[in-house]
């Protein structure tokens, strides 16, 4: 394997999946709804093939799905984009994630990212070639040191990768750190890139997104994709948007990397996106029920539960169990009571700093979250 991905070992989510089918156990870990998406965006892909729509869509995203982001985006953000120079359609948000790091990041260039990170991001800093400098969210809050992240930034400094609301905490950036972060910024000239899957699951304040703020779209590449908000995260639509001259670096890599991403399921995403607001109001609705019945579970259990504000993820403290850190957690969790979690360690630069957590998806029906519980309650 090449040097840059040497210390990359198979993803987190991949070996803890795989350990799951192994011991039958009860899978809270990778975040994959175990129920299937609307019907109505699945007759919309399945018309789509039948239509013959089959064939490599146009590069940057088939032009009705451009055209339904934007409309997305406007109705979310009040911000009126132009979908054919600033919206690339990706497959998956990890590849507009790629495609972004790959297409406006330089070798040497710092990018400064928020522990615990989503484990892609520093492997394709990697793959760009990035100085990584990373700033520790800690428990119980996960609150962004702001006089840290005004310290980490130098003259070398291209941008900045934040995620909210957050994976794995839940966390929600605050209004005030988003005005700190995005007038040290503009002070600074660094690029935000700003990942917002999970911006539809949203349970204690408003998502707030950073292009959003005053003076911030001109230099914000905002990520965001289908799979959490329709509950079909093996379709692998995301979408980037930004202004067109960050764009074009963006749609440089992703022409090279994938040219283009499914033609079929790029329309019936366009259906997806039009869905009417009862739709979202529905799937947040669904989404806090399933947060309260795992989150009260986890503190019968035992845990030590941190508030999750967003995402549907939440994070515990495990050592009230005695063992010795997040790995050795999750194998007798898995082993010996028969439930996934996701160890958080390798969500860090230094691993220390995540041992003591580890993280629970609620993406599940709710007899399953139940049966995860009793479990937990009976054998922890
Ligand atoms: N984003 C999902 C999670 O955090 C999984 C993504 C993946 O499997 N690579 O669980």
């Amino acid at each position: 394997v090449a040097k840059r991905l040497e210390k990359f070992k198979t993803t987190i989510f991949t070996q803890m999946s795989m350990l799951a089918i192994k011991h039958g156990a009860i899978n809270l870990g990778q975040g994959f709804p175990n129920f299937d998406g609307p019907d109505f965006v699945k007759e919309a892909a399945i018309q789509a093939i039948k239509d013959g729509k089959n064939q490599y869509a146009r590069g940057f995203g088939v032009p009705d799905c451009n055209a339904a982001i934007a409309e997305r985006f406007k109705k979310d953000t009040g911000l009126v984009v132009d979908p054919d120079k600033e919206i690339t359609v990706t497959s998956g948000c990890t590849e507009a994630i790629a495609a972004t790091m790959l297409g406006l990041i330089n070798p040497g260039d710092e990018v400064i990212v928020f522990a615990p990170f989503y484990d892609s991001y520093e492997a394709t800093l990697s793959m760009a070639g990035a100085q990584v400098k990373s700033i520790t969210l800690r428990p119980p809050d996960f609150a962004v040191p702001l006089d840290e992240f005004k310290s980490a930034i130098s003259k070398n400094t291209r941008a900045v990768l934040i995620n909210t609301p957050h994976n794995p905490t839940g966390k929600m950036f605050t209004r005030e750190e988003l005005d700190t972060i995005a007038s040290l910024c503009i002070e600074n000239d660094v690029l935000v890139f700003s990942d917002e899957v999970y911006d539809k699951l949203a349970f204690e304040a408003d998502h707030i997104s950073m292009a959003s703020l005053p003076g911030m779209y001109e230099r914000t590449v905002t990520l965001n994709s289908l799979g959490k908000t329709f509950s079909l995260t093996g379709w692998k639509i995301g979408w980037a948007i930004a202004p067109p001259h960050l764009t074009w670096g963006v749609r440089q890599a992703h022409s090279y990397l994938t040219f283009a991403t499914s033609t079929p399921m790029q329309s019936a995403a366009a259906v997806a996106l039009r869905a009417p607001d009862s739709y979202y109001e529905e799937l947040r609705r669904d989404y806090s029920t399933k947060k309260e019945i795992l989150v009260k579970g986890l503190k019968d259990v035992g845990f030590k539960v941190f508030p999750s504000s967003g995402t549907y993820f939440v994070v515990v403290d495990h050592t009230p169990f005695g063992l010795e850190n997040d790995i050795a957690f999750c194998e007798y969790l898995i082993k010996e009571v028969g439930v996934v979690a996701i160890p958080t360690s390798v969500f860090y630069l230094n691993p220390e700093d995540g041992k003591n957590l580890v993280r629970f998806t609620f993406c599940k029906d709710e007899g399953t979250l139940l049966s995860a519980v009793e479990r937990m309650k009976e054998k922890l």
